[in-house]
């Protein structure tokens, strides 16, 4: 199925904000399929991937109700200072700062850039309650791959993964990648699938990053929980509650452009060792200028890998000696992309085939093991961003 709701079309013009985002990704994606997949479908049963679920429809299937996304949500992995500025404990201006930090809207000299604040037709901190929104459907596409079902979910938004600990980065506020993740390790949720674990928690999920910029914040938010004890990890001593019971775990995969922002000779510089983008993800593959053609094969490796963390992982485990995940989220960027409109993404350039022969892996890899897999959009810029994603969903079966 697919999560799709226009209430949640991020519209950064809106707040003065120049960014080449395009708003309309997910409207053009659907317009796509409506033209190529789904005529002559009125009245019969929709063909996969399925029906368009709005956030009220998942809400409804899922007996939810309220804020689905609390502060204490955004806790569990951000710090509790920097989450008390974004909710204005301090009633300063600090949610502003951030927000003009995160998009990098003001110049060293703090001259406006990209940033036009007279043509804004809503108050810039209004985003905070949109990018709670975007994190709400994360965590709903979560929910949603995990229910009765195919086990597939796409939402068209999310992707916020640059987010750290204490602050934003790189167009992202709160990192709604981890945080979805840590809830559904938090609420327990349960999938309603096959085995090996049907009707089980989950504990044990994947986060593969296929953007084009290494997921840096989502790495250093996992690994900050691993240190405090609250998620296991692939080294023996990580995890371990003090009464001897395996933490869930939350392992991370990021195949990304091995140069360029947030890996540039600048940025590495200038970063504090010990936090992102030094941090590691447990399994990071850099793709160089001109080997675009081995970005599948090395993702594969990278997979394998994960398996052999998971199976070593999960011997003492709860969850028991398995290999493959009980949930993949999966950050679908469209940057990779050839066409992609973002200058800083041009050193990976796959073709639209090659980003098809990515999704696909991926899907069958999921779709084969019966793991629900829940796909947010995340990066993806300029007229054709929305193409690699809605040739995926047409393919699919
Ligand atoms: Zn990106």
């Amino acid at each position: 199925m697919i999560l799709y709701d226009p209430s949640l079309t991020m519209r950064f013009r809106d707040y003065g904000i120049m960014l080449p985002i395009s708003p309309d990704r997910g409207e053009q994606t659907l317009d796509f399929l409506g033209r190529n997949f789904y005529p002559g479908t009125r009245g019969k049963s929709m063909p996969y991937p399925g029906p368009v679920f709005s956030i009220a429809d998942a809400l409804a299937l899922l007996d939810g109700e309220g804020d689905i996304i609390s502060r204490r949500d955004l806790e569990r992995l951000h710090g509790g200072d920097y989450i008390a500025a974004l909710y204005e404990d301090s009633g300063g201006k600090t949610l502003e700062r951030e927000l003009l930090n995160t998009y990098e809207l003001l110049d060293p000299q703090g001259r406006p850039r990209r940033y036009e604040p007279e043509r804004a037709v809503k108050p810039l901190t209004g985003l905070f309650t949109a990018i709670l929104a975007q994190t709400a459907g994360t965590y709903l596409a979560c929910r949603l791959a995990l229910a009765e079902g195919p086990g597939f979910c796409y939402y068209l938004g999310g992707g916020m993964h640059h987010a750290r600990y204490d602050a934003g980065a790189g167009f992202c506020l709160i990192n709604d990648v981890a945080t979805a993740a840590a809830k559904i390790l938090a609420d327990r949720v349960t999938r309603c699938r096959k085995p090996p674990n049907p009707g089980k928690p989950v504990r044990l999920v994947w986060i593969v990053d296929m953007d084009a910029h290494k997921g840096d914040g989502t790495a250093e938010l996992i690994r900050f929980a691993r240190e405090r004890g609250e998620f296991a990890g692939p080294r023996r001593d990580e995890g371990k509650r003090r009464d001897g019971s395996g933490a869930p775990c939350i392992l991370t995969l990021s195949i990304h452009m091995a140069k360029g922002w947030p890996l540039d000779s600048e940025t590495l510089a200038a970063a504090v060792p010990g936090r992102a983008p030094l941090l590691p993800s447990d399994i990071d593959i850099g793709i160089g200028p001109g080997e675009e053609a081995e970005y599948t094969p090395r993702l594969a490796e990278g997979i394998r890998e994960l398996e052999r963390m998971t199976a070593v992982l999960t011997t003492t485990a709860e969850s028991g000696g398995q290999s493959v995940p009980d949930l993949m989220l999966v950050v679908d960027g469209a940057d990779p992309y050839e066409h992609d409109g973002l200058p800083s993404s041009g050193l990976l350039r796959l073709t639209l085939d090659q980003c098809l022969e990515r999704d696909n892996f991926v899907y069958r890899y999921a779709a084969d093991r019966d793991i629900p897999s829940a796909w947010i959009q995340a990066g993806g810029y300029g007229g054709r961003a929305w193409e690699p994603a809605a040739h995926f969903l047409q393919g699919i079966r």
